[in-house]
């Protein structure tokens, strides 16, 4: 308690004797930080352990493989842009949330394959590979929308048979038309965002 006669009071309020959550030290609510635990209970660090913790975070952002990160974030596309891809051919609907998931996983494998890093450069990398990956599906679902009309209207395309599964340019106007929709920018952006900040340096 004599601890609290030292403490500076704001308005009415006065510190209040915690103790530090990481080695148990006893100090007041003014000098020590105030996290919140994964229930949403505070919990008290000391300055000490404060410093110890951001410690190791920065040294979260050292020593990363990128070429690790980089296989890691592809497979993380990879795996994304199948589910992706199936639901959205079997469902016969665009479902381009999905890129939310997707952009999720190819954070998560950046992470792994970094070695459990962070850092701005594996943000980046991150969201440079969810890019590619929503590009490429949103194209090769493009195909596969293109080719079951042409199966549907064949009569119309006496060129084409079924036999044959047509390929779109990526860069072709209807594809791109279609590619960038205000809405489906906006989800998209967010899956990438959700990339991007996967791999996002802790600090308290
Ligand atoms: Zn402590």
């Amino acid at each position: 308690m004599e601890k609290l006669d030292h403490t500076i009071s704001i308005g009415s309020e006065v510190g209040k004797t915690v103790s530090c959550s990481n080695c148990g030290r006893e100090g007041t609510t003014e000098e020590f930080i105030t996290l919140r635990d994964h229930k949403g209970k505070d919990v008290y660090l000391c300055p000490e352990c404060k410093e110890e913790t951001n410690q190791k975070f920065l040294a979260e952002t050292t020593g990363q493989n990128i070429i690790l990160a980089g296989v890691g974030g592809i497979i993380g596309a990879v795996i994304g842009s199948l589910i992706w891809y199936f639901i959205t051919t079997n469902t016969g609907q665009e479902i381009g949330y999905i890129s939310l998931g997707l952009g999720y996983l190819v954070g998560f494998g950046v992470y792994l394959g970094s070695g459990k890093k962070r850092g701005l450069n594996l943000q980046i990398l991150s969201a440079f590979i969810a890019i590619l990956a929503i590009f490429i599906t949103e194209k090769f679902i493009f195909d596969y929308f293109v080719n079951s009309y042409i199966t549907q209207h064949l009569t119309d395309y006496p060129m084409l048979s079924t036999h044959r599964y047509v390929f779109v340019s990526f860069l072709d106007p209807d594809f791109l038309q279609q590619f960038i929709s205000p809405i489906g920018l906006l989800i998209y952006a967010i899956g990438i965002y959700i990339a991007f900040k996967f791999c996002k340096p802790r600090k308290i």
